[in-house]
C-alpha cells in the first residue's frame, strides 16, 4: 500500500518539475488493523462475562433466589464469570502496557537464571500438585544473564503455567537452559496434550485458543498468555518458537541475545 504527497513543483517555459514522495504504508496499516482487531475482540471477550453476570443477577432478583439450589448455582456462575473478567482485564492491560513501554524503559539487571526459575516454580507448585505434575528446573546455578527481571518472570510464569494447564495428570514440566557466546536459550518442555502442526503458529495470536472442545471447557484461559509472552520476548529482542506433537507434549524455546557491556 502506497501513499503519495507532492513536495515541490515548479514550471518554467520548457518543462514542468514535480517532486512526489511515495511512502510504503503497508506496515502502518497492518499495525492499525491489528490494533482495531484487538479492540473489537477485547470488547467482545469482555462483554461475554459481563452479560452472564448481569443476566444471572437479574434472574435471581426476579425470583430465582427463592430456590436455594438455583441461588447457589447462579452465585457460582457469577463468581466464575467475575474471575474470568478479572483475568481478561489483567491480560488486556498487560498487552497495552507492554506495547506502550519503550525499550529504553527496560530495567536490565544481572540475574542468576536458575534462581529466577526456581522462584517461579515455587509459586506454581500448588497449581502443579493438584494434577500431580512434577516441575523440574535443570538450569545449573550460576548462569548469569543481563535481562529485565519482571519481563523474564512473566515469560516463565506464562509458559510454565501453560505446561501445567495443558498437561496430563502425573506429567512433568522441565525448564532447561543453553548458552553460546552470543545468545542464551530457555526451553520449557511439557508432557501434555501437544499442539497440532496447523495450530502452532496461531497459538501466539491474541485471543486464539485451540478449539478442542474438551480442553476449552476444562482449562480456563483468556487466549492472551502467549500473545503477551511473544510481545515480552520481542521487546527483549528475543525469539520464541514451539515444537510439539499431539499426545506427546510441547517444547517452547525462548532465545535472547547476549549483549556485551561496553
Ligand atoms: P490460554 O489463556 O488459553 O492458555 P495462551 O495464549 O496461553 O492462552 O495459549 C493459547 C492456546 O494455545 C491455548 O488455549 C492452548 O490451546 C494452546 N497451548 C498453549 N500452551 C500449550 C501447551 N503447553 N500445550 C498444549 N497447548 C498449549
Amino acid at each position: 500500500r502506497v501513499e503519495a504527497s507532492v513536495i515541490y513543483t515548479s514550471t518554467s517555459e520548457d518543462f514542468f518539475q514535480i517532486l512526489v514522495l511515495l511512502y510504503d504504508v503497508t506496515e502502518i496499516y497492518a499495525v492499525e488493523k491489528m490494533q482495531m482487531d484487538f479492540l473489537s475482540n477485547a470488547s467482545h471477550e469482555l462483554k461475554t462475562p459481563v452479560t452472564a453476570i448481569s443476566g444471572f443477577a437479574e434472574t435471581l432478583q426476579a425470583g430465582a433466589k427463592d430456590d436455594p439450589e438455583t441461588l447457589n448455582q447462579f452465585l457460582d456462575i457469577i463468581q466464575k464469570e467475575s474471575k474470568r473478567l478479572t483475568e481478561l482485564i489483567q491480560d488486556v492491560l498487560s498487552i497495552s502496557r507492554i506495547e506502550s513501554q519503550s525499550v529504553t524503559k527496560q530495567q536490565m539487571t544481572e540475574l542468576d537464571i536458575a534462581e529466577v526459575v526456581d522462584e517461579q516454580l515455587r509459586t506454581l507448585q500448588q497449581m502443579a500438585s493438584v494434577k500431580h505434575i512434577a516441575l523440574i528446573n535443570q538450569i545449573p546455578a550460576g548462569q548469569i544473564q543481563r535481562t529485565d527481571e519482571k519481563k523474564l518472570v512473566e515469560i516463565i510464569k506464562n509458559l510454565v503455567s501453560n505446561g501445567i494447564k495443558y498437561n496430563r495428570p502425573e506429567g512433568t514440566v522441565i525448564v532447561d537452559y543453553e548458552a553460546t557466546p552470543h545468545e542464551w536459550t530457555m526451553k520449557i518442555k511439557d508432557t501434555g496434550i501437544g499442539i497440532a502442526q496447523n495450530e502452532q503458529a496461531r497459538i501466539f495470536e491474541r485471543f486464539y485458543r485451540v478449539d478442542s472442545s474438551r480442553t476449552k471447557q476444562v482449562v480456563n484461559g483468556t487466549g492472551l498468555g502467549l500473545a503477551i509472552v511473544m510481545e515480552l520476548v520481542q521487546s527483549l529482542q528475543g525469539q520464541i518458537s514451539v515444537e510439539s506433537q499431539r499426545g506427546v507434549g510441547s517444547t517452547f524455546t525462548v532465545t535472547f541475545p547476549i549483549k556485551q557491556v561496553e
